[in-house]
């Protein structure tokens, strides 16, 4: 028997059976087999002593459920790790942060309490998955939209408290929650905004309530459990369409992003934009590296083949929703806006009219219609999984161009290849900065995941040299990503932990999230 750290066997085999008394002998997992299953299988630390194993999970269906378990867990100590559907594939799936830390898993309280399509809300709970609440608002008929990440599995609970992001005008998750149930340490329920009026008849449609807004404090956090989460909808639009701007040189990428960024800030360009570019797609269909490597083409040669091959240098698809002379007229203006840059050139794309029957099948395109689906697993390619690497740039031409430097000299001092990245180039998830996201390959080989980790780490270590930071990490680099944010000797991160150890004094809920540990176990810090 696996047994949390600094637990006694007796007291961990007690706690099993108040476990099983309070929620079900079969919700409560302890066999070889099953704990297989909480494996992350993209775990940088593969059959390593390392690795973050669950030495127990449980199951609750209800919230009086889950307060039983945390009472259990004070009385014996016994960490627990919150997860809702567990899919958080790339940063550690359902793994804990610490190894031997029982799996609270919330897969079972999965109930749609709720869908709105007049004020364009849903209230869940976290074992609803993105794909449940996709199918609910298609079998009755709502006139709202949900936005799932790609790819769409998860839950709207999980994700958006690890503020992950899709696709449509909905794309920052975390934006979209309002109001939560929480249970916390002690097992006392709170409800945040509106939701702590009792009879409330906005606590999805007005998020702040009345004093503090406390709702950020339970997002990538260990303060407390998510029971339910009130998630904002985008109502269904009347049409959808996109299409593709070009400009052909190298510095054209300067006024291509100030333009980006003024027609989104702007609210005329709304969705995730993703950078791409023909001419580096060229490039590394020709063996090279989209990223600027030491002793690679000047900009010039790159614009020379540019021309030969009639390749625009860079370009990225629009997308657009809502009532259609009004996305006509906005694709016009947008045309209009990025006609300024000499030699720019556009392409009309798809366009849908809804109700309709859609036919296509690519990825990208049905999460930006709201399409849960699980394509972008074709990706991954020459490896077994990948760790996420996503720092936060400033929305800029220029610091495109020093990320392209920066991460090829990188790479090129690891002597490795930066082929299997995913893409070089960035994402607009959120409003107002740019997303790299790379993924770092892992394999079922100790000796390649060794390599893969000191990767990740000089990834993150120039990055923050260049003021860049992650937006989320796996469970296993969350110290060394929380230290990055170190301003005045770690102010934040002594906030931190001041809230943990007020919020709970045993340190039971999921010790090492985001490298926030209680004071009994601060010893477990990498
Ligand atoms: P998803 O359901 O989208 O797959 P996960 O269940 O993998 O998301 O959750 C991602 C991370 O978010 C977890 O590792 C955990 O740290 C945190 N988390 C998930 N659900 C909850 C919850 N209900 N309360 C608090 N934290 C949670």
């Amino acid at each position: 028997m696996r047994v949390p750290p600094g637990v006694s066997s007796e007291d961990f085999s007690s706690a099993l059976t108040q476990f099983e008394n309070a929620i079900g002998k079969e919700w409560v997992f302890t066999s070889e087999a099953d704990l297989d299953l909480y494996r992350d299988s993209y775990s940088p630390y593969w059959h390593e002593k390392e690795d973050r194993v669950a030495s127990a999970a449980v199951a609750p269906d209800s919230i009086e459920q889950v307060q039983k378990i945390v009472r259990i867990a004070n009385t014996y100590k016994i960490p627990l790790w919150t997860i809702s559907t567990g899919r958080n594939l790339a940063y550690g799936a359902t793994s804990p942060a610490m190894s031997g830390s029982v799996v609270l898993d919330l897969k079972r309280m999965n109930r749609i309490l709720e869908v709105n399509d007049k004020n364009h809300y849903a209230l869940v709970e976290p074992g609803v998955s993105y794909f449940d609440l996709y199918r609910y608002i298609q079998e009755h008929q709502l006139n709202v939209w949900i936005d799932p990440p790609d790819p769409g599995w998860g839950s709207p609970v999980g994700n958006s408290l690890e503020r992950g992001g899709g696709r449509t005008p909905m794309r920052d998750h975390f934006a979209s929650v309002c109001g939560m149930e929480v249970v916390l340490a002690n097992g006392d329920i709170v409800r945040t905004g509106m939701g702590a009026l009792p009879g409330s008849k906005t606590w999805q449609q007005y998020k702040y309530g009345f004093g503090p807004y406390l709702d950020g404090m339970f997002s990538q956090s260990n303060f407390g459990v998510v029971t339910k989460m009130g998630v904002w909808l985008m109502p269904a639009p009347d049409a959808y369409r996109d299409g593709t701007v070009m400009v052909p040189r190298h510095d054209d990428l300067i006024p291509f992003i100030e333009t980006i960024s003024c027609l989104m800030d702007s609210d005329i360009l709304r969705g995730t934009m993703m950078l791409e570019s023909p001419l580096l797609d060229y490039r590394v269909a020709q063996g090279g590296t989209a990223f600027d490597m030491p002793g690679g083409p000047s900009a010039e040669e790159m614009e020379r083949i540019g021309r030969e091959k009639n390749l625009p240098y860079w370009s990225a698809e629009l997308r657009f929703w809502g009532a259609p002379r009004v996305i006509d007229a906005q694709w016009q203006y947008v045309k209009e806006k990025f006609s300024v840059i000499p030699g720019s050139t556009f392409k009309d794309g798809r366009y849908y009219r809804f109700p309709t029957q859609i036919k296509e099948t690519a990825a990208d395109l049905l999460v930006a219609l709201g399409i849960p689906n699980l394509s972008v697993f074709g990706l991954i390619q020459n490896a077994d999984g990948h760790l996420g690497f996503s720092p936060i740039i400033p929305m800029s031409g220029e610091t495109i161009f020093e990320a392209l430097k920066v991460y090829g000299e990188l790479y090129a001092e690891l002597g490795i290849s930066p082929r299997n990245q995913f893409t070089a180039l960035p994402w607009s998830y959120y409003p107002r900065a740019l997303l790299l996201l790379f993924g770092v390959s892992i394999y079922h080989d100790v000796e390649k995941n060794r390599r893969s980790r000191e990767i990740f780490k000089r990834l993150v270590e120039v990055s923050a040299q260049h003021g860049w930071g992650e937006y989320r990490t796996h469970v296993a680099f969350m110290d060394r990503v929380a230290d990055i944010y170190s301003y005045n000797n770690h102010a934040l991160h002594r906030v931190h932990e001041t809230l943990k150890d007020a919020l709970d004094p045993n340190g039971i809920l999921s010790p090492g999230k985001s490298g926030i540990w209680p004071k009994r176990l601060r010893q477990f810090k990498a």
